[in-house]
């Protein structure tokens, strides 16, 4: 409506100016500081931010038409790409696909090897068999059990055996000889990272050469989590990263550390105890996540509406001043131009609505109005009164143009500046109800 209009309009007034480098050095560090609120490792953060004020020297960030919304991207962008870029999926390509779950005790490994087994249940082409491995807790070959159930999912287990290894192999055969194609095997953990639980999962991954070895994470153990990560990657050159419990406030940043570390891809994200909370992990959803905990975008958002300010005041004052004139105008019509769709964005000036009726706006009518105020000197831009009818005829001359055009312009800028001074001085009521009409 009207009243949107007149906002986006002040704004393109306002100027799109520029961050100076007291601002982006500001801004990083506000980031910086949003990231390890996030739970991203400090040192990883630091990286991150170092890469980010770089790319954005190198982009000249600092002369571009939207210093603040190209910050933003450019910060996303980065982020996206420290997270994998593309989502990765899981290979299946065996027969049976033998997948090997690790991570520690209470990461979530038996509920997502029900979710995984589901997910690929509902792929239609695949038949998953789970199989209980974790043979230190009788409990937790019953949990799997009930999510087998639950999902009419068989589950394969050995309550007599205490052999992991044994079980993981026996559970295979046993998918071999009854058309399963997916083998998901579930494993016990600890509490923290020890010998006995490393060399447990390092014989079981030796013995059976998963296709895919994943590794759960708790997502909200923030930074310990990377340095459990390593611990399992050192040993089992893992495949994949699980991270669950995503669901609540958990912030994610998690992903950032585990992934900068290891170097493995994140490949999906757990978002509740129940079966269907399962979800493909995607980098730039994360890095969305990511930045709206930290508020980073209105963060940089803000920085720039300051600079806007002091650039409204400047021309505010110019304008109550009636000091506004055609050098300002030609900015104002540099600035449209480069942002694309002339028409729509020529509509958000004041008072330039009227005059995309007049002249067909294209790129030659821009032309012409630009070649006009050029034709103009400077004391003529800054004061329009000035120009009489041997003047308009030098300029129309000058500029390829004729008197007529000149004219029009004249009178369009004259209308236009008196508009402003209108919205300026608290008529922006009386305009609105004026335009609306
Ligand atoms: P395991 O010891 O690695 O097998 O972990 P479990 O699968 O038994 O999960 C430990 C606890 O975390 C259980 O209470 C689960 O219900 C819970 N849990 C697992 N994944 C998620 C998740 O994505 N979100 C939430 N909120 N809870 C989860
Ligand atoms: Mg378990």
């Amino acid at each position: 409506n009207l009243s949107d209009k007149l906002d986006k309009a002040l704004h393109v007034l306002k100027g799109h100016g520029q961050i100076n480098e007291v601002n982006v050095a500001e801004t990083i560090k506000e980031i910086r500081r949003a990231l390890v609120d996030a739970d991203v490792n400090y040192k990883i953060a630091k990286d991150f931010t170092n890469t980010v004020r770089e790319k954005a020297m190198g982009q000249n960030v600092l002369s571009s038409l939207k210093p603040g919304q190209l910050m933003v991207k450019l910060v996303k962008d980065e982020l996206t790409e420290l997270m994998g870029g593309e989502a990765e999926g899981i290979n299946l390509s065996g027969n049976p696909s033998v997948i090997l779950m690790s991570g520690l005790q209470g990461s979530g490994k038996t509920t997502f090897s029900g979710k995984l087994a589901n997910y690929l249940k509902n792929k239609k082409t695949k038949k998953p068999l789970l199989v209980a491995c974790d043979v230190y807790r009788p409990a937790a070959i019953d949990q799997l059990h009930v999510v087998g159930d639950q999902l009419d999912i068989e589950v394969y287990s050995d309550k007599g055996n205490s052999d992991p290894v044994a079980i993981a192999k026996a559970g295979i055969k046993h998918a071999k000889e009854n058309g399963f194609n997916v083998v998901i095997i579930d494993t016990a953990g600890r509490l923290a990272v020890d010998e006995v639980m490393m060399t447990e999962i390092s014989n079981i991954h030796k013995a059976i050469e998963p296709q895919e070895t994943l590794f759960v994470v708790d997502s909200m153990t923030g930074q310990d989590a990377v340095n459990t990560a390593k611990a399992f990657n050192d040993i089992l050159d893992f495949d994949g990263v699980i991270l669950t419990k995503l669901d609540g406030d958990t912030r994610g940043g998690a992903a950032i550390s585990i992934k900068s570390v290891v170097n493995k891809p994140i490949k999906f994200i757990g978002t509740g105890e129940k079966m269907e909370a399962i979800d493909v992990f995607y980098p730039s959803r994360m890095a969305d996540r990511i930045l709206g905990m930290g508020d980073v975008v209105s963060l940089v958002e803000r920085a720039q509406e300051q600079f806007d300010e002091e650039e409204a005041r400047k021309l505010q004052k110019k304008i109550a001043k009636n000091q506004f004139g055609f050098d300002d105008f030609l900015k104002q019509i540099q600035q449209v131009k480069k942002m694309g769709n002339m028409k729509d964005l020529m509509g958000m000036i004041p008072g330039a609505g009227k005059m995309m009726k007049d002249i067909d706006v294209d790129d030659d009518a821009f032309k012409h109005i630009e070649a006009i105020i050029h034709s103009m000197t400077p004391e003529e831009r800054e004061k329009p009164q000035i120009i009489n009818s041997s003047r308009k005829k030098r300029i129309g001359k000058g500029s390829g143009t004729s008197v007529q055009q000149v004219n029009q312009l004249l009178k369009q800028f004259d209308q236009m500046s008196k508009m402003m001074k209108m919205m300026q001085g608290g008529g922006g009521k009386k305009l609105m109800q004026m335009m609306g009409k």
